[in-house]
């Protein structure tokens, strides 16, 4: 015992001496998720990394010093780990700066708004020293769905004139009909007054529903792992991307994609998002686990502002807002837009429309798979805050059940749910026409 304090007590005081390898923290993994939002780089380790950034420009540089890490394999191998397709780092070099200290020089694509913070262990996860690197100007999702013109455009655009100019804005004076009033007063009005509208896409002259599709999970959150080891987050995005698809066949509906790649997005980056693309519904599209591996089928949620319907609802939801600490959210940064309208606004109109629509979502899931209840559950989801976006999210469901697991890998079977999520979109639109959506999201914007 004494032999092991006084080895404790050496160690200790080795540790404090500089430049004693001892000391010398390991990397035990490094990962980097690039996406047009914004790179992220992951170091994890046992312990916590001392660090210390700071920016050069001519041409622009990131340089972190990394204090008392272990210049191992893990950190050599960041060289590699840098596509030439990421939006904003080039490369990177690493180097033993001086003794104790190494040294990490990310050459950038353009100018960046960088965040340096750590996260603690949590899940699987050890320590985490996480740099997310933004552009210095951040991406108008607006902007960039008007610019993205879909199928449809690229076939109006090539017709005869007359089709383009039948589209136009009507002359002065002429009562235009209620759906193109309902277009020109949603899209135009909400764009910023310096970027008018690009005059050449048709459908902005047209009411266009837009969708905002949320793949769940992405990038460090994995969401929930099936037992042949298939990702909740890989799951999600394959069928959100196919409800894009078939959203945007239709003539007067657009879908956008609130996480396009293998990235993470905070819950309430999401609702951002959401909002500032000015969608007319929110889908947030999930595979959910269970403690027990025989719990199976779909299920659609609403936000409750009152306790869950179920306890399996709640423990969902528990689960589901528990993303922001796996995928790791930098707590120093708050977006004061959001915390203001949600705070403010009541939620009681839209969590109506919300049952609406995930009622109709649930109905034509019950055709292709069993429901786990047979009715809309409600509870605590924070992705579901949307205080003027009717928002629902499915469990398509279980990926902890292997049968469930096995489907929801096959192409098809994404397919069948995606056209489930269109049926009951479609319906719910049919039976609500948007007419009452509250405008103040135009001031705002
Ligand atoms: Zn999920």
């Amino acid at each position: 015992m004494l032999r092991a304090v006084v080895k404790l007590a050496t160690l200790l005081i080795l540790c404090w001496l500089p430049q004693q390898a001892c000391a010398a923290v390991a990397v035990s993994a490094a990962r980097i998720w690039p996406a047009q939002d914004y790179t992220r780089l992951t170091l994890e380790s046992r312990q916590a990394i001392r660090h210390n950034m700071f920016t050069l420009s001519d041409p622009e540089r990131l340089v972190i010093d990394l204090e008392d890490v272990e210049l191992g394999d893990m950190l050599n191998g960041l060289t590699k780990l840098v596509g030439e397709d990421d939006p904003y780092i080039r490369s990177v070099r690493v180097g033993q700066f001086k003794p104790g200290v190494v040294r990490l020089v990310l050459d950038l694509k353009s100018e960046a708004k960088p965040q340096l913070f750590v996260l603690k262990p949590v899940g699987e996860y050890g320590y985490r020293l996480v740099l997310d690197v933004y552009p210095a100007q951040p991406l108008d999702p607006l902007m960039a769905l008007l610019e993205q013109p879909k199928v449809s455009d690229a076939q109006a655009a090539s017709a005869p004139a007359t089709t383009v100019q039948a589209a136009e804005e009507p002359p002065a004076g002429e009562k235009p009909g209620l759906a193109q009033d309902l277009g020109i007063g949603k899209i135009d009005t909400r764009l910023p007054s310096a970027a008018p509208p690009p005059k050449n896409i048709p459908e902005l002259r047209a009411r266009t529903l837009i969708v905002a599709i949320d793949a769940g999970h992405g990038g460090e959150d994995p969401g929930a792992i099936g037992s042949k080891g298939s990702r909740e987050k890989n799951v999600t995005l394959a069928i959100a991307r196919k409800v894009k698809t078939l959203i945007d066949s239709l003539p007067n509906m657009r879908g956008v994609l609130i996480r396009d790649g293998d990235y993470f997005i905070p819950l309430i980056g999401r609702v951002a998002k959401t909002r500032k693309v000015n969608a007319d519904l929110f889908i947030s599209i999930h595979a959910d686990a269970f403690i027990k591996k025989t719990a199976r089928g779909s299920s659609v949620f609403a936000l409750s502002e009152h306790g869950a319907t179920s306890a399996v609802a709640r423990w969902l939801a528990k689960k589901e807002n528990e993303a922001d600490l796996i995928g790791g959210v930098n707590i120093a940064v708050k977006d004061p837009y959001l915390a203001r309208t949600l705070l403010d606004l009541s939620q009681t109109a839209t969590i109506n429309d919300s049952m609406k629509l995930a009622k109709h979502v649930l109905n034509e899931l019950g055709d292709i798979n069993d429901l786990h209840r047979g009715h809309v559950e409600q509870a605590g989801f924070a992705v579901l805050k949307s205080p003027d976006i009717p928002s629902i999210l499915i469990e398509t469901a279980f990926i902890s059940n292997p049968s469930e697991e096995r489907r929801l890998n096959d192409e098809n079977y994404q397919m069948k749910i995606a056209n489930a999520i269109l049926g009951g979109v479609k319906r719910y639109f049919a039976q609500n026409p948007a007419l009452s959506k509250p405008k103040f999201a135009q001031a705002e914007f």
